[in-house]
């Protein structure tokens, strides 16, 4: 046998031809070491279950024979769908499809029998399996079988046989990243073993300890790094702001602060300013939907640039720095304050337009993408960095300014409220503020949570809204993995399908594989209200303002969190008009439910987070590298407890660490 190592191409292993070889690259696996840290997303197990009520949603094995022989029809959107129906023991009839596999046709034909694994589904009284993997041999009910992603149109199968060919070849040469004593201490699983047991666990013990292994370590990473960012914050010392008289700013303002936010405003200015050089500021700014986070944010700016100091906003989507963008042109119009804005589809000729005017020489404010930290180190004159964290966080860009721009003041703004332990682990030991006050005349958006088998009557409602003049949207959420998804659930097929069901009324569909301009045009037509109903993925989960928007409905809603619901939620009541929120959900999970339900009573966001962190863990909260990696999902086993132990490890491990430990982490080239 040919001895593999895990820098060695995939192209080394048996059946990885060019072709192959091209779906794995597509999908970044280029390597042995990418191929086994592509883990499965779930496990099922061998059990063979009858069509029943009680499987509905979830994903089983069934033994079935089909009644007819594939019949092959084309979707809307030109999708290819093989369809034909099968029955289990019981006579209990499902009609099984695939998309975008025609091929299938002629391996199956009517009286054949097979297992099949997949999650049924139940719609407008049917029964339903969408590409279901089918096996012809019977499964062993005590084994946990793998399902990976389907990487680059590859199925769960051919991953499997993938990876078997070579793991165990290769996990000698797995490194460990955490030091001995740690996983000693803690009990953890060692590295090399973890990543076996996420690819074919024993037992479901394993199998979580392996997740706790890798969620442990993703923590120890973030607190180590967050450490090492306040250290130097707290060690850095820059020059103090002067007092500023705020009213010229205030008083243009078309309402007054509420006390929240003067207390806030307060606060920051008391980091601010002073006599003698100070630690430049590390603050987050915590406050629910709407508090007004933005113009106390603008305010600090203000101070800053009377300081003869410039400030760089930053927001994690194009379509949000525009926002900003926007607002904060209106909030300094009446100044002598440019404002400019730089994202990914800013030209070169206007980029360096905005360079030769941001050079520091005079104060400015620049807003844009985060990718504009990592390219705007010629910005000159730099004091204070504001960053809008959308729901999930991550310290990587804080670190990255920290590293260039020196003693820089950083200001994070979250929309979405978190309890003060988990807010201080993930800012850095920073100083939180809470604007905890709505400013007056705020409504409550009625909130109702029904079954799919109501979109008739919720399409209905739309018509109805939108006759008044008012705006919708509908959000739908992203749904990666071909296999698991039914024709219904895709932002794409829901925009078929409304636009059927609203005839003549404008809708228009944004997701994240837009290029931004085609966004830009999308969100502009929707705030200027020529389009009445935007079909989206969660990329407008960002704080888009639009008055007249009064629906939105969320589909599949029991994949949200509670916190990112009620973000979405805070979309719409944004205008005087009475506005609501539609949860729909065939999901009979009970957590699901009470989850749900919760919503519909709840309207306070911090309460929200709470919920969401006692349920569901605070993995819910972390950036996508934190919470889960290539398939897995480790949000789960990420509870606050681990977090504790793991900012613990970090403390222990850079006060006993040589300066070469702390290289990749400074550098932030620790983990692959
Ligand atoms: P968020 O905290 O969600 O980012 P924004 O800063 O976008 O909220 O503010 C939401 C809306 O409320 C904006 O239209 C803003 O102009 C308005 N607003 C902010 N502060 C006040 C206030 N004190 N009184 C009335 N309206 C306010
Ligand atoms: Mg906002």
């Amino acid at each position: 046998m040919v001895s593999l190592s895990l820098e060695d191409s995939v192209k080394n292993l048996k059946g990885v031809g060019e072709k192959i070889g091209a779906a794995l690259s597509r999908a970044g696996i280029k390597t042995i070491g990418d191929l086994i840290f592509c883990f499965p997303r779930s496990f099922r197990s061998g059990r063979i279950y009858p069509l029943s009520a009680e499987r509905y949603g979830s994903y089983c094995g069934f033994y079935l024979t089909a009644l007819s022989s594939p019949g092959v029809f084309t979707m809307a959107g030109g999708r290819r769908v093989l369809r034909y129906k099968a029955c289990d023991e019981n006579g209990t009839a499902v009609h099984i499809m695939y998309i975008n596999q025609p091929y299938l046709k002629h391996q199956i034909a009517k009286g054949d029998s097979a297992y099949y694994f997949g999650i049924l589904q139940e719609k407008s009284g049917g029964l339903y399996l969408f590409s279901p993997e089918k096996r012809a041999e019977a499964p062993d009910p005590e084994k946990l079988y793998p399902v990976y992603p389907t990487v680059g149109g590859l199925s769960s199968k051919r991953m499997e046989k993938l990876v078997e060919a070579c793991l165990v070849q290769v996990l000698p040469q797995i490194k460990e990243t955490l030091p001995q004593g740690i996983l000693d201490r803690f009990g953890l699983m060692p590295r090399a073993r973890a990543v076996f047991c996420l690819h074919a666990p024993p037992t479901n013990e394993l199998l979580e300890e392996a997740k706790k292994r890798f969620a442990f370590e993703e923590l120890f990473d973030f607190s180590v790094k967050a450490t090492i960012f306040s250290r130097r914050q707290q060690k850095g010392r820059t020059e103090p702001f002067h007092r500023v008289d705020l009213s010229p700013f205030l008083d243009a303002l078309p309402f007054s602060l509420t006390d929240a936010q003067k207390k806030v405003l307060d606060e920051i200015t008391a980091d601010l300013v002073g006599e003698s050089p100070i630690p430049p500021m590390n603050r987050l700014v915590q406050g629910d939907v709407g508090s007004g986070k933005t113009v106390v944010a603008a305010a600090a700016a203000y101070l800053t640039a009377k300081n003869g100091k410039s400030t760089l906003v930053m927001a994690p989507t194009e379509i949000l720095a525009r926002q900003h963008f926007s607002s904060f042109q209106r909030l300094f119009q009446g100044t002598d304050i440019p404002v400019f804005c730089l994202t990914g589809s800013t030209s070169k000729k206007e980029r360096d337009a905005i360079f030769s005017e941001t050079t520091g020489e005079k104060p400015y404010i620049l807003v844009g993408t985060h990718a504009l930290v990592e390219d705007g180190a010629t910005c000159g004159g730099v004091a204070l960095a504001i960053t809008d964290e959308q729901h999930r966080f991550g310290v990587r860009h804080r670190n990255l300014l920290g590293e260039k721009g020196g003693a820089v003041h950083s200001l994070v703004m979250s929309a979405t409220p978190i309890p003060r332990s988990l807010a201080m682990f993930l800012y850095a030991k920073g100083k939180i503020s809470i604007i905890d006050q709505l400013p007056p005349g705020r409504q409550v958006i009625d909130t109702l949570y029904v079954g799919e088998d109501k979109l008739p009557r919720v399409y209905g409602f739309l018509r109805e809204r939108i006759g008044l003049g008012q705006q919708a949207y509908v959000v739908c959420p992203l749904i990666e993995d071909e296999e698991e998804k039914s024709p219904l659930q895709s932002a794409t097929e829901e925009y078929e399908a409304i636009r059927k069901a609203v005839p003549g009324i404008p809708c228009a569909l944004l997701h994240g594989k837009m290029k931004p301009k085609e966004k830009n045009e999308v969100m502009a037509a929707f705030q200027a209200g020529e389009t009445k109903i935007l079909v989206s993925t969660t990329v407008i989960e960002v704080g888009v303002d639009v008055p007249r928007a009064t629906v939105m409905v969320i589909r599949s809603a029991e994949r949200f969190g509670l916190s990112q619901l009620h973000q979405l939620r805070g979309r719409v009541g944004r205008g005087t008009e009475k506005s609501y929120c539609v949860l729909i959900s065939s999901h009979s999970g009970k957590s699901a439910r009470e989850r749900l339900k919760k919503l519909c009573d709840c309207h306070d966001g911090f309460e929200l987070a709470k919920y969401d962190l006692k349920t569901r863990g605070p993995g819910e909260f972390f950036g996508t590298r934190q919470s889960g990696f290539a398939g897995i999902d480790l949000g789960n086993a990420m509870t606050m407890e681990l977090l504790k132990e793991a900012s613990e490890a970090a403390e222990t491990f850079i006060e006993a660490a040589t300066p070469e430990e702390m290289i990749p982490f400074e550098r932030g080239t620790r983990l692959n």
